[in-house]
């Protein structure tokens, strides 16, 4: 059903933090028009417990933090984006405790806590365990208050709408099916991460990768989709979503148990690191394993995690006293839309930031809480790039809509995610690749397209970015940061540099500069 066209400066895809800081910035500028596919708080951002590491510290700085975000990303940081993040990352969080978000503090000075691979205590938190939450709404409130922003709840947008090879706005899909189309000179995808690729993750419903999805249709190339980081400890009860227990809990001191109530790995140590080792102590059948927290003082435990305490205590399991249960599950995808350091896409036209975006900053493995702080720093800059590259851009043409009749979802959401998870998570070979390609290269064949709702929509993006995603891990002949291969144990310099999967074919870009010119007009 076709429904109306209408017009903005600038389109905003997604009300997390990289969408939210972006609309902000381009605000002065124009007519901002953020679309979002469910509630406006639903997102990976709401759901970010741990906080946001920024150099903020007495005794830190950005040197220290760059240094950390090296190391943990295993030779594959884009150093030049690295540097922004770290520099530019504690102007916008006193520019965001200016605007009303209510960081902890003890003794009226910010209070950091310490995560993995991190040297000093530099993760500032709000609310305990809530700080997305509280970042969303401090940003959502601004928004409200700000012309020149409008916020539209509830559509999904399908697909990017191309004129003469330049992005010129979007079409998407309202709750009653009907389809809109949005026209503007410049379109952000700030539409979050994919952890839905996967049977186990800790992301919620709305994580499906569209963006990603939606810029590899419109022939935008994507940048290391294999380094998908899988969090090793997500609460591991039946029947109960994966909810995050957060690496806070084990910089609080919190140890890790097998079945037999041994410790058997470094709490701290990097991610991929931690949750192999939990994923074979589950594997060898000496788990079920578990995260110990009763040799902690219970009444700290409760007031420094209410969220967690009060969520696993709805699962029958009282942190305080009780070993948790854990699993690892997908967590965050470091790779994304391949984009330079202001957010553009090789698309004239085209922006993406935050964890949709590709810029090079994680490496092959993220550093805890450094993705907050990628959403706000690099969404603020994709806003600067979207007003400078504006003004000759000419707002889009009237488009027709999607042609062919809108299918419904062949109900096959849960059969790409079991075998993304069989396939594609924390151990692949070549073996399980080819095989879970060739599923989802003839579920991509009979997608549904155009989609005629929102779960049709993303049914065939979850194909698109585990498709995208197999086909880079199936590339990299390694095992570096997120990405482990069975058959490829180890890490192979021939491999060090960026997987850009351009034109459906994957092929090793540079480390330091990642990201190819863009195509022309
Ligand atoms: C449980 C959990 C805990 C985390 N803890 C931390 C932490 O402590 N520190 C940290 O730094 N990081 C943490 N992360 C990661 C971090 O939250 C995310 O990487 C970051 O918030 C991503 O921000 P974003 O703005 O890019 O995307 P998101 O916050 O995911 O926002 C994406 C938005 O796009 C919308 N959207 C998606 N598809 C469409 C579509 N087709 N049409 C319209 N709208 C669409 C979504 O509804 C949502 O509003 C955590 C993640 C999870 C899941």
């Amino acid at each position: 059903m076709k429904g109306d066209t209408l017009r903005a400066d600038f389109l905003v895809l997604g009300s997390g933090i990289a969408g939210l800081r972006a609309a902000l910035g381009l605000a002065r500028h124009g007519r901002v028009l953020v679309v979002t596919k469910d509630q406006p708080t639903e997102s990976n951002t709401g759901y970010a417990q741990g906080g946001v590491a920024v150099a903020l510290g007495p005794d830190d700085d950005a040197g220290l933090h760059l240094q950390d975000t090296l190391a943990a990303g295993a030779g594959l940081v884009s150093e030049a984006a690295a540097r922004v993040l770290v520099e530019e990352g504690p102007e916008r969080i006193r520019e965001l405790a200016s605007w009303g978000t209510r960081f902890d503090r003890e003794e009226g000075r910010f209070h950091f806590t310490r995560e993995g691979a991190h040297s000093r205590n530099r993760v500032l938190h709000a609310l305990g365990d809530a700080t997305g939450w509280e970042m969303v709404r401090s940003l959502l409130e601004r928004a409200r208050v700000t012309e020149n922003v409008s916020v539209r709840s509830f559509a999904c947008s399908s697909d990017l709408v191309l004129d003469a090879g330049r992005v010129v706005g979007c079409r998407f899909l309202e709750e009653d099916g009907s389809e809109t189309t949005v026209l503007g000179r410049a379109t952000l995808l700030a539409t979050g991460g994919a952890g839905q690729v996967f049977a186990e993750t800790t992301n919620p419903p709305v994580a499906t990768g569209d963006g990603v999805a939606m810029a590899l249709r419109a022939g935008a190339v994507l940048l290391d989709m294999e380094f998908v980081q899988f969090h090793p400890t997500a609460l591991a009860v039946a029947g109960a979503p994966r909810f995050l227990v957060s690496e806070a809990v084990r910089g609080e001191g919190a140890h890790l148990r097998n079945g037999a109530g041994e410790r058997f790995t470094e709490e701290l140590a990097p991610r991929d690191q931690v949750a192999r080792a939990i994923f074979r102590e589950n594997g060898a059948g000496r788990g079920p394993v578990t995260l110990d927290l009763r040799h902690l003082d219970p009444e700290r435990v409760r007031s420094r995690f209410p969220r967690i305490h009060a969520t696993c205590l709805r699962y029958g399991v009282d942190v305080s006293r009780d070993p948790v249960p854990v699993t690892p599950a997908a967590h965050y995808v470091m790779g994304g839309v391949a984009t330079d350091l202001h957010g553009r896409t090789t698309l004239p036209g085209l922006y993406a930031a935050g964890e949709a975006a590709g810029t090079g900053v994680h490496g092959a493995n993220r550093l805890a809480s450094n993705s907050l702080l990628e959403g706000l720093v690099f969404g603020a800059r994709a806003a600067e790039a979207m007003v400078a590259d504006g003004p000759e851009a000419r707002v889009g043409p009237d488009v027709p809509p999607a042609s062919g009749t809108p299918q419904a979802a062949a109900g096959r959401r849960q059969e790409i995610q079991r075998r993304a998870w069989d396939g594609l998570g924390l151990e692949r070979d070549a073996g399980g690749l080819r095989g879970l390609i060739a599923f989802l290269e003839e579920v991509r064949r009979t997608a549904p397209s155009p989609p005629a709702d929102r779960e049709a929509a993303e049914e065939r993006n979850l194909a698109d970015v585990a498709w995208s995603m197999a086909v880079s891990a199936l590339f990299r002949e390694e095992s570096r940061g997120g990405h482990f291969r069975g058959d490829f144990p180890r890490a192979d310099d021939r491999f060090l540099g960026h997987t850009l999967l351009e034109g459906g074919r994957p092929r090793l870009g540079d480390v330091g500069a990642p990201v190819p010119e863009r195509a022309p007009c």
